[in-house]
C-alpha cells in the first residue's frame, strides 16, 4: 500500500469524522461523505469516561460541556427496592473520574466541525459504493465522485455510515450476531425523576431494562424488552413504548408523571459484528464494523477506538498495520459480549450485590482496595481489554457470587 493519498469516508457520524479529523492531522488527504438525515432523535447519549480523552483530543469538550449534562457516575437498580451506584471519582487509578451525557445532534455537528477545522473535505451527500472487479475491492459510484468533484479515485475507502453496513453487505462480508433478541424503543421525556442527578440509570424491569439519562431539561429513556414479548403492547413504536411503561411494576409508578416529548424510535437486530473490517482497498469504522449491546453505553467509545486506531494504521500504510487493527477491534467487540452476557444472565448485578456487602467486612475491605482498581475501571472503559482486569472478573462471576443464585437477577 505504501503512503496514500486520498482516504473517502462514509459518514459523518462520530466514527467518521473523528477518523478524518486524525487522518488530516497527519497530513492525509481526506473527503468525507455525511448524509444529514437522521432520526428526530440518536441513541448514543450517555458517554464512558474513556470518551473524554477522544473529546478532549478533537479539541471540543468546553463546546460540548456547554450543551451536555455533567456525568459522576452510575446506577444500577436491581428490582422495585434494590440499587447499588458508584462514583467514577471512586474508582481507584481511574484516570478520569467524569463523562458527560450529551444530545447526540449537537455532538455529532461538534465532531464533524473539529473534521472541518482539521482540512476534511466534508460533502453533503451520501455516498454510494460499487464493486471493482472481484478482487475484494470496492469503488465510489461514478455519480458519488462526480458530487465530490474527484477526478480520481480515491486509494482506500472507509465505511463509516453505521448500521447500515453498506460496505459489508455490497461484499457479503458475513456477521456474528449476539444471542439477545430484543427491541430498543427510545424516546426523550418531560417529568422523570433520576435518584442520581447526572448519572445514567440502568433499571432491571420484569421484562427487560431501561435507561435513563439526564439531558439538559429531559431524561432520555430507552426499555430493552424482548421482541415477542413488546409485541403485545401494541403496533407502533409509540404504542408499545406507552404502554409498556405503564405496565412494568418496576417503572410505572415514577413513570406516572412522564409526559414523552419527542416521537419514539425504535432499533432492533443491533447486536452484530462483522467478522471482517479490512479489505483490498478498505476498512469499516464504528458501528459498520460492530456493535454490541445499549447496557453499559460502550458504543461511542468503540466508535472513537476505531477511528483512533485505523487512523494510525491508515498513516502507516501497511497491510500488517491494518491487520492489527482488524483483530483489535475483533478483539475489544468480542470482550465487551463476554461482560454484557454477565449482565442479562444475571451473575454481574448479583456480583455487585455481593459486593456491596462483603466491602465492609476485613477480608472485604482488603480486596475490595483491589477490585476498586480493575472491576469498575471496565465499565468505565478503560481496562475494557486488560487481561488481568478481565480475568479477575471471569473469576469473579464463576467463583464469587457467596452461594446467590444469579437466576434471581437475571434479565428476561
Ligand atoms: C438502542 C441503542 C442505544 C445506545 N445507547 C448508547 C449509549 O448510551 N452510549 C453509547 O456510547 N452508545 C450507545 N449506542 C451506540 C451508539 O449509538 C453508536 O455506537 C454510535 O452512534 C456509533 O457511531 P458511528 O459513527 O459508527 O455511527 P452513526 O452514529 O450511526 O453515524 C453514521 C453516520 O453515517 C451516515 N451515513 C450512512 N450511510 C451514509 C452514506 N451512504 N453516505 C454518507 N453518510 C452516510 C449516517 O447518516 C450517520 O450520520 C446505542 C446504540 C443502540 C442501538
Amino acid at each position: 500500500m505504501g503512503q496514500l493519498g486520498c482516504i473517502a469516508i462514509l459518514g459523518g457520524g462520530p466514527a467518521g469524522a473523528a477518523l478524518g479529523t486524525f487522518l488530516a492531522r497527519r497530513g492525509l488527504d481526506v473527503v468525507l461523505f455525511h448524509q444529514g438525515k437522521r432520526p428526530p432523535i440518536i441513541v448514543g447519549e450517555s458517554l464512558v469516561p474513556a470518551v473524554v480523552p477522544y473529546i478532549r483530543r478533537l479539541g471540543i469538550e468546553d463546546e460540548v460541556a456547554g450543551y451536555s449534562i455533567w456525568k459522576g457516575g452510575a446506577t444500577f437498580v436491581f428490582d422495585r427496592d434494590s440499587r447499588l451506584s458508584f462514583r467514577f471519582d471512586e474508582v481507584r487509578k481511574a484516570k478520569t473520574t467524569y463523562s458527560y451525557n450529551v444530545p447526540r445532534d449537537r455532538f455529532d455537528a461538534s465532531v464533524l466541525e473539529a473534521a472541518r477545522r482539521a482540512g476534511v473535505r466534508v460533502v453533503d451527500h451520501p455516498a454510494r459504493l460499487a464493486l471493482e472487479g472481484d478482487a475484494d475491492r470496492v469503488r465510489l459510484s461514478d455519480e458519488t465522485r462526480e458530487a465530490a468533484g474527484l477526478s480520481r479515485p480515491p486509494d482506500f475507502i472507509v465505511d463509516a455510515g453505521g448500521r447500515r453496513r453498506i460496505l459489508p453487505r455490497l461484499l457479503g462480508i458475513p456477521a456474528v450476531d449476539g444471542d439477545r433478541r430484543d427491541t430498543a424503543l427510545h424516546a426523550h421525556f418531560e417529568g422523570i425523576e433520576v435518584e442520581i442527578e447526572g448519572n445514567v440509570h440502568t433499571d432491571r424491569l420484569e421484562h427487560g431494562w431501561l435507561w435513563r439519562i439526564p439531558l439538559p431539561g429531559r431524561v432520555s429513556m430507552g426499555a430493552v424488552v424482548d421482541s415477542q414479548y413488546i409485541r403485545k403492547f401494541g403496533e407502533t413504536p409509540e404504542q408499545q413504548f406507552d404502554n409498556f411503561l405503564k405496565h412494568d411494576p418496576v417503572i410505572r409508578d415514577y413513570a406516572r408523571p412522564a409526559r414523552r416529548v419527542t416521537p419514539v424510535v425504535r432499533y432492533t437486530n443491533y447486536q452484530s459484528r462483522c467478522t471482517r473490517g479490512v479489505g483490498g482497498n478498505w476498512a469499516l469504522a464504528g458501528d459498520s464494523f460492530g456493535f454490541v449491546d445499549p447496557v453499559f453505553s460502550t458504543g461511542m467509545l468503540l466508535a472513537l477506538q476505531s477511528a483512533d486506531w485505523l487512523a494510525e494504521a491508515l498513516s502507516r500504510g501497511t497491510p500488517k498495520a491494518l491487520a492489527r487493527y482488524e483483530k483489535r477491534v475483533l478483539h475489544n467487540l468480542a470482550c465487551w459480549q463476554r461482560v454484557i452476557g454477565w449482565y442479562y444472565d444475571g451473575r454481574l448485578l448479583t456480583l455487585f450485590r455481593v459486593g456491596e456487602y462483603v466491602r465492609y467486612r476485613p477480608i472485604g475491605r482488603m480486596l475490595d482496595f483491589h477490585f476498586r482498581k480493575h472491576i469498575p475501571r471496565i465499565f468505565t472503559g478503560e481496562n475494557a481489554t486488560h487481561p488481568y482486569s478481565l480475568a479477575l472478573i471471569r473469576f469473579m462471576v464463576n467463583h464469587g457470587l457467596a452461594g446467590n443464585d444469579p437466576d434471581a437477577l437475571r434479565v428476561a
